[in-house]
């Protein structure tokens, strides 16, 4: 290998490591024609593309021994969501199965890619990742607040969502133009955000310290200030993400990795978990809730921007696969009917918008 593609490859993973391990495609992308000295343009985009990714394999290859790894992951996120311009919301998925030859088009808007970079240890369960970031006093707030943000908020009237809160606005409208079961609302997008119930994830910051402060998994240690820390650093190591009216949710590493994230309580303290675990089943189980929103074609948690069926409650899609499904009922001039009920969805009342 020659000297020049071993300096890319460095440059490259330094630049990933200086974002905390986690970025977002387009950014990637800009960086590597930059070191490549090449324009982004409409012409080599995706020969760009197919590059870096060559690349990102050949890094793999020499963090393998070491037990990384840079792996593409799918998630919209209300970041990538804004800038999507209602005229050209389309298929942009590179690997999206149904893809009918429109990618060519759309992959040149490169704002709205909903795939992210991200540097993981292959080896290292969730927990002991965390253990390297959280004293064993942090972890306790750590993982009391993953706990709270994995349980779904009550449902909630689309009528009722605040409009200046765009992250459930832009999952709402994006949503609506992939499945058009909001006749009513077609023309009006801007100053109406139409019907249907939604649930959510995020929480508060209060509710989140209030709620660790009253619960048995409190440690008196940590004083207030202590807590907002620990949420400002989730952030900065992108376990979490924040969002304009100040709530949190859990974010791509959260997301990438969240199937640990059971194991990180079992393996735990020993004895005190048996008791937790215990605890827990007499309110709601972890893990239920946890399948409980598992992407049925994916197997993705889908946590943000996705469906469920209103009827069975068991049926979700996020939303990359909410539009594989539809493309495949209406190629097949289905209904477009949930595959565990079938019950038929004809209007925004036969979901619940995950937002
Ligand atoms: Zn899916
Ligand atoms: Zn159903």
């Amino acid at each position: 290998m020659n000297d020049s593609k071993t300096q890319l490859q460095h440059d490259i993973l330094t630049y990933i490591l200086s974002t905390n391990g986690i970025v977002h495609e387009p950014e990637l992308l800009d960086v590597y024609a930059q070191l490549k000295k090449k324009e982004l343009n409409e012409a080599n985009v995706l020969k760009l593309q197919t590059k870096l990714d060559r690349l990102i394999g050949l890094i793999n290859e020499s963090l393998h021994s070491m037990d990384y790894k840079i792996e593409k992951y799918r998630q919209y996120t209300p970041m990538a969501l804004r800038t999507i311009s209602s005229a050209s919301i389309g298929s942009t998925i590179a690997n999206d199965s149904t893809n009918d030859g429109s990618s060519t088009r759309d992959a040149i808007d490169l704002k709205k890619s909903n795939l992210f970079y991200v540097y993981t240890n292959l080896k290292l369960t969730q927990s002991s990742k965390l253990a390297t970031f959280y004293k064993p006093t942090e972890l306790e707030f750590v993982k009391y607040v993953f706990k709270k943000l994995m349980e779904p908020n009550e449902l909630s009237s689309i009528k009722d969502l605040n409009l200046s809160n765009d992250k459930s606005v832009s999952y709402k409208q994006y949503i609506d133009k992939i499945i058009r079961l909001d006749h009513n609302n077609e023309e009006d997008g801007t100053s109406s955000i139409g019907s249907g119930t939604y649930t959510s994830f995020n929480k508060g910051s209060t509710s989140l310290i209030v709620g660790f402060r009253n619960s048995d998994m409190n440690v008196d240690s940590l004083k207030l200030s202590d807590l907002e820390n620990i949420l400002t650093r989730l952030c900065e190591n992108k376990w979490l993400t924040q969002y304009g009216d100040g709530s949190y949710s859990l974010y791509i590493r959260s997301l990438v990795e969240l199937k640990d994230y059971i194991k990180c309580f079992d393996n735990d303290d020993g004895s005190s978990e048996t008791e937790r675990s215990e605890e827990r089943e007499g309110t709601e189980g972890e893990a239920e809730e946890l399948n409980g929103n598992i992407c049925n074609i994916c197997q993705k948690i889908v946590y943000l921007g996705g469906i469920e069926c209103s009827n069975c409650n068991s049926f979700y899609l996020d939303i990359d696969c909410l539009k594989q499904f539809l493309n495949r009922c209406h190629n097949s001039d289905q209904s477009v009917i949930c595959s565990y009920c079938k019950h038929e969805f004809n209007d925004v009342n036969d979901i619940i918008y995950i937002l």
